[in-house]
């Protein structure tokens, strides 16, 4: 399993959305585990309290990504209580299935607004303080449908995390003068709730476990890793980077 790096994030004040999430969670862990201050947000707000209060430095807030005024007012408040931010993770994610002729404007329009919406509405909140801090970090996440379409019926998600990649690129190009980093990390498949409802509802995950090379689902606290590492000095050149984290789905 991945190993704590004591200090890494010394002093670091994150904030991250779906923070009570399989993946968020394991994040929030882990950055705290390596220095950090963390505020997590979730739609969830008693998950999010219960992820928080497990975890030395931690402040939790309720927040749905979806709405312009829950994330401005979350990620002020975050940053109001942790002296300003120097990083944003968005993990706040759904998945939804269908062929477009089989999918309703609901869902797509579901997870367009949560998955790559919702990384924006993030990014625009928590980018003045990262600016004001001189500097900092972001990071979005993706997925394997954000290089391939993994999957026969996925074409709302698939084109959410591709808009994820273009946004990452985008803040990257943007802000790098300004010292604010932005990476894209890519999972293959990841034991949490996520995929296990995927699995549960239409099998998508099995048929991507089985085409994945190191034969397994990922345990979050492996993104959870290669999260820290991006927020960190560690990938100081890093930026406009998408980094899969897949047991080699995509090289197949
Ligand atoms: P989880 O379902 O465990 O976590 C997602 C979190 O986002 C949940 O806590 C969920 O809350 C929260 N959330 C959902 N909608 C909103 C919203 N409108 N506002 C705020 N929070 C919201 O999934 P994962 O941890 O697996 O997913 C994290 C990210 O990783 C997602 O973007 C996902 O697409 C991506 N990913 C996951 C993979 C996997 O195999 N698990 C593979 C590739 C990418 P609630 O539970 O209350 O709905």
């Amino acid at each position: 399993m991945t190993e704590i790096v004591p200090n890494r994030l010394a002093g670091r004040r994150i904030v991250l959305t779906g923070g009570a999430g399989g993946i968020g969670a394991a994040a929030a862990a882990r950055l705290v585990a390596e220095g950090a201050a963390v505020g997590i947000l979730d739609k969830d707000g008693i998950a999010a309290k219960r992820v928080a209060g497990e975890l030395q430095n931690a402040v939790c807030l309720e927040c749905d990504v979806t709405s312009q005024d829950s994330v401005t007012t979350a990620v002020n408040a975050v940053a109001a209580e942790l002296g300003g931010l120097d990083g944003v993770v968005t993990c706040a994610g759904i998945a939804r299935s269908g062929l477009p002729h089989e999918m309703s404007f609901e869902d797509w329009d579901a997870v367009i607004k949560i998955n790559l919406t919702g990384s924006f509405l993030a990014i625009r909140a928590a980018v003045p303080f990262l600016l004001e801090a001189g500097g900092g970090a972001v990071v979005t996440i993706g997925s394997v449908a954000s290089l391939i379409s993994a999957n026969t019926n996925t074409c709302g998600y698939d084109a959410s995390k591709h808009g994820v990649v273009g946004l990452t690129r985008s803040v990257a190009v943007g802000y790098a003068e300004q010292g604010i980093r932005a990476n894209c990390l890519c999972p293959g498949v990841v034991d949490t709730p996520l995929a296990r409802k995927a699995r549960e509802e239409n099998g998508v995950t099995s048929n991507a476990v089985a085409n994945t090379p190191l034969g397994r689902r990922a345990d979050p606290s492996e993104m959870a890793s290669v999260i820290s590492f991006l927020l960190s000095s560690d990938s100081s050149f890093m930026t406009g980077s998408v980094v899969t984290a897949d047991g080699g789905l995509t090289t197949r």
